[in-house]
Formats: C-alpha cells, sequence, structure tokens
C-alpha cells in the first residue's frame, strides 16, 4: 500500500481554484522533491495534507495508509504520523522548547492510545536526540523559536521530526532564509531521519538543496498542478532551463 496518494485534489481558497486536479504517490521510503515557481500552489499542497483551515477541497482524494485523510482532524494527522515543517516557523515567548516538545509528543502519544512519557523518560530522550542532532541544551530551555537564528529554527524542527517519528515529512521550503552552513547542518539532520518506513516530501524553488537532500524523484509544479514528474536528473535540468517551459504548456 503507498503511505500517501493524492488523486486529482481540487482546491479552492475564497472562491478561487489553486489546485486543479493534482495527483502523487508517495511510497514508504521514498523522498519526493516538489519543485516549481512562487504561486504555483506548493504551500497549498502541504497546508491540504497537514489540514491546516482556510481551504476548501473540492474534488478528488486524499489517502494516508489507505484511509481518508481529509476526514481527520489536524491532531489526529499528526498522531497518525504526518509531519509538516513550516515555511515561517512560530514564536511562542513564554514556553519553553522542552515544554512544547513533550506536550506535543505526549499528546500524540495519547492520540495514539500510548502511554505518556513520564518526565525522566522525556528529558532522557530529548537529550539524547538533541545530542545526535547537535543542538545545545540551552536552546531547548528557551522560547520556542523566540530569538531563535534561521538555521536554530530548522534545527528545532528536525529535532521534533526525530522525536515525533513521523511516517511522512513535508518540508515547506526548508531552504529559505538559510545560509549555506545551515542549509548544510538542517539537510544533514533530514538526512539522518530518512528510513525505509518514512517518507519525505521536500518542496523547494530551488535546486540548491537537493544538492544536500538527494530525492528519488522530483516533480515539477506550475499553476496548480504536478506537470512533470522524473528522477533526480529533473532538478539539474530546471536548474540549466527555468521554469518558463512549464509555464507556456500548464
Ligand atoms: P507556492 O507555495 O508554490 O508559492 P502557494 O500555495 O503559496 O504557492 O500559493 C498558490 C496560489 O494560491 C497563489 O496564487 C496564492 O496567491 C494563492 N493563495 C495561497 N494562499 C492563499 C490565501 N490564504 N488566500 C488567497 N490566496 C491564496
Ligand atoms: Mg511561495
Ligand atoms: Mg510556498
Amino acid at each position: 500500500m503507498s503511505l500517501l496518494e493524492v488523486k486529482n485534489l481540487q482546491v479552492r481558497v475564497d472562491e478561487r481554484e489553486i489546485l486543479h486536479g493534482l495527483s502523487l504517490t508517495v511510497n514508504p521510503g521514498e523522498v519526493h522533491a516538489i519543485m516549481g515557481p512562487n504561486g504555483s500552489g506548493k504551500s497549498t499542497l502541504s497546508h491540504v495534507i497537514a489540514g491546516k483551515p482556510g481551504y476548501e477541497v473540492t474534488g478528488g482524494e486524499i489517502l494516508f495508509k489507505g484511509e481518508n485523510l481529509l476526514e481527520m482532524s489536524p491532531d489526529e494527522r499528526a498522531a497518525k504520523g504526518v509531519f509538516l515543517a513550516f515555511q515561517y516557523p512560530v514564536e511562542i515567548p513564554g514556553v519553553a522548547t522542552m515544554t512544547f516538545l513533550r506536550t506535543a509528543l505526549n499528546a500524540q502519544r495519547k492520540a495514539r492510545g500510548e502511554s505518556e512519557f513520564s518526565t525522566p523518560d522525556f528529558l532522557k530522550k530529548v537529550r539524547e536526540v538533541a545530542k545526535s542532532l547537535n543542538i545545545p541544551q540551552d536552546m531547548l530551555r528557551r522560547g520556542v523559536n523566540v530569538g531563535f537564528s534561521g538555521g536554530e529554527k530548522k534545527r528545532n524542527e528536525v529535532l521534533q521530526m526525530a522525536l515525533f517519528e513521523p511516517s511522512l515529512c513535508i518540508l515547506d521550503e526548508m531552504d529559505s532564509g538559510l545560509d549555506i552552513d545551515a542549509l548544510r547542518v538542517a539537510a544533514d539532520g533530514v538526512n539522518a531521519l530518512r528510513s525505509p518506513d518514512r517518507a519525505m516530501v521536500v518542496i523547494t524553488h530551488y535546486q540548491r538543496l537537493l544538492n544536500y537532500i538527494v530525492p528519488d524523484f522530483v516533480h515539477v509544479m506550475s499553476k496548480g498542478r504536478v506537470v512533470k514528474s522524473g528522477g533526480k536528473e529533473l532538478a539539474l535540468e530546471l536548474e540549466a532551463s527555468g521554469y518558463a517551459q512549464f509555464e507556456a504548456a500548464a
């Protein structure tokens, strides 16, 4: 069974159709890159998969592990293993990163009918994971994303991903606002989480990120549809030829 099946998805925002029949199949262990110009609907797709409000699905379906994802609340989707790293992470002043992680992780475990982590067990786990990702302990005591550099925010997201152990990770333009060193650190973290039972959808505007996170498949989106799919070489072609050819065709 595929992990994620998006079939002929049509989505509206404010009466305007943004996705016009988009299809995408992702199997466990695969890394898919979605590329495309600004405004092509990449973030819309990721938001609809995560269950962000404000989008009206007018056609098609999304199956996750064979179940109708569109009937689930955002929390249920997260508990089932959908993880979305946002393009612009929110700051939550007054809530320590550690507390945020523990609350979110335990909420997911509870929703799955699993026991919550005790404080010592959670601390042990979060310290282990933070260490493996080179995340300093003091970052965990600071308010969520407050005063974090772009690179620290991404590392915080990779930390969340490592703790939540999702089966589908969607990374929406994780490269925006990162310098090359921060990009490499974030990409290393993502690569460390690649596994045969986890899939990743990496959304990016630029080819650069895909030098570090090498995808199995590349899809080009234009005007609310996937207009071309191929292997990793497609990203290099795009780097050379640009998106204009697809704009005309779409
Ligand atoms: P991308 O991520 O590829 O840059 P988006 O999914 O952000 O594209 O946007 C696709 C289109 O949908 C754009 O034309 C954008 O203006 C429109 N859009 C996205 N979100 C909204 C919204 N909340 N309200 C109105 N239009 C929106
Ligand atoms: Mg955009
Ligand atoms: Mg976007």
